[in-house]
């Protein structure tokens, strides 16, 4: 006898084309850019318009689509081994800022710095500056991804006192007898970071240090409020369609969210994998996405669904 399962996927193979009649299709007019992305695009943009050509440290946003708009109007993207060959020209530094090491190359170089670190990264890294400029033996912990751009920047900050917790396992290696302070990326899974705070304290209290350790609620407002949002959001309709870059931190976390919110969620981050996805479509569908998703993005797959069926 067949599974109920088998049942289910047979179900959702033969409805991957087909829209019930009076579909209702709605884009969250909370998801696309957050503050510091739009900040960072559209200084790219004035200076594209202008100019034609403009180099930038990375990608300005991760998001393939927003990428190869950005790069038909004639954006650069370059590795931080091409940056150092540069001379006598113009970079932008995107919203997930850099370290003091990329001004130092900039200087010496004769590199113009475009700065469009966002407000809220350069706020995080002048506070882990401040804090090691005033400690003598104490260290820094940033709950955030190895490797990761932002946090690259904020390493950058600690001269020497950093280390990056990417997971829980890491924190058994935290050395418990120096003052200790804890910050997070500003993208991070904010029920994460509390488990970690919470691990964290009971480590430093076994040891009767507890006093040595402190933490500081560095995860920017936009994600925190975007998760609440998206919460609600996700539970409103019967299908949600998630946008996001494959490569987007935020992206995969609020994803999470949806899912977790309404298990009818399905990821896509290119118009063409609607053709491919085997979704059981409900007449009530919301689209939402991350704080890299452009906005015309979501319009498009709006626009698509609605031809699905025709
Ligand atoms: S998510 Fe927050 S910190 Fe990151 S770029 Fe956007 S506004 Fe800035």
């Amino acid at each position: 006898m067949k599974s109920a399962l088998f049942y289910l996927n047979l179900r959702l193979i033969f409805f991957g084309r087909n829209m019930p009649q009076n579909t209702v299709i709605e884009i969250d007019s909370n998801s696309g850019f957050c503050a510091g992305v739009i900040n960072a695009i559209q200084t790219a943009e004035g200076i594209l318009k202008r100019d034609g050509m403009l180099y930038c440290l990375g990608d300005i946003v991760h998001n393939n689509e927003e990428m190869q708009r950005l790069t038909n109007m004639g954006l650069r993207v370059i590795t931080h081994e091409e940056f150092q060959q540069l001379r006598h020209t113009r970079v932008l530094i995107r919203a997930h800022g850099e370290p003091p090491e990329t001004y130092r190359i900039a200087k010496e170089n004769d590199i113009e710095i475009i700065d469009a670190t966002c407000k809220v990264v350069l706020n995080l890294q002048r506070t882990i500056r401040q804090y090691c400029q005033e400690t003598t033996d104490g260290q820094i912990l940033i709950y955030g991804k190895q490797g990761h751009a932002e946090v690259i920047g904020l390493m950058g900050q600690t001269d020497g006192k950093g280390k990056v917790l990417s997971d829980m396992e890491d924190i058994e290696n935290v050395d418990v007898n120096h003052p200790t302070r804890l910050f997070s990326q500003t993208t991070q899974n904010i029920e994460e970071y509390r488990e970690i705070i919470a691990a964290l304290e009971q480590r430093f209290a076994l040891a009767d240090n507890a006093a040595n350790f402190k933490h500081a609620d560095t995860i920017c407002h936009s994600v925190v409020n975007r998760a609440e949002q998206l919460r609600k959001f996700a539970t409103q309709y019967g299908t949600i369609i998630f946008v996001s870059g494959e490569k987007s931190s935020n992206g995969l976390y609020l994803f999470d969210i949806c899912k977790k919110a309404n298990p009818n969620t399905f990821f896509i981050s290119k118009i063409e994998q609607l053709d491919t996805l085997n979704v059981l479509w409900d007449k009530h569908i919301g689209i939402c996405g991350a704080t890299s998703t452009p906005m015309w993005l979501m319009e498009k797959v709006k626009t698509k669904i609605l031809t699905l069926n025709t």
